[in-house]
C-alpha cells in the first residue's frame, strides 16, 4: 500500500514547486534563501493546493494533479498551478531529483 506516503509526497512536491516559482518570480533566488517563506500570493495558492489534495476524490490512488482527469481546481487557481508546474517541473530535477523522479513515476499511474 502506498497510501498516505503517496499523498504526503505530492504535497511536498507541490510545496517545493511553488517555492521555486515564487523565488524566481517574486523574490530572491532559491539558492540564496531556501528558507524564506512564500510571498502572500503563493502562500494562498499553496494553501489552496493543499486543501484540494486533502479533498481529492481519488485519495491515495490519485494520479498527480497534472494528469488528473477531475479538474477540481477553480479556473484561475488552475491556471496558476499549471504555470507553477510548467516552470518548476524541469527545475525540480536539479533541486530535488528524488522527489522529481518519484513525481514522474506517480504521474504515469492510471
Ligand atoms: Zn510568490
Amino acid at each position: 500500500m502506498l497510501g498516505k506516503g503517496r499523498l504526503e509526497r505530492e504535497k511536498q512536491t507541490v510545496q517545493k514547486m511553488i517555492k521555486i516559482y515564487c523565488d524566481h518570480h517574486h523574490g530572491q533566488s532559491y539558492e540564496s534563501s531556501p528558507k524564506e517563506p512564500l510571498c502572500k500570493q503563493c502562500q494562498e495558492l499553496y494553501g489552496y493546493a493543499m486543501e484540494r489534495l486533502s479533498r481529492c476524490t481519488f485519495g491515495a490512488d490519485k494520479p498527480t494533479c497534472g494528469n488528473c482527469t477531475v479538474h477540481c481546481y477553480k479556473r484561475n487557481r488552475r491556471e496558476e498551478i499549471i504555470a507553477v508546474m510548467r516552470y518548476a517541473g524541469p527545475r525540480m530535477i536539479r533541486h530535488h531529483p528524488v522527489l522529481a523522479i518519484q513525481h514522474l513515476i506517480d504521474g504515469r499511474k492510471k
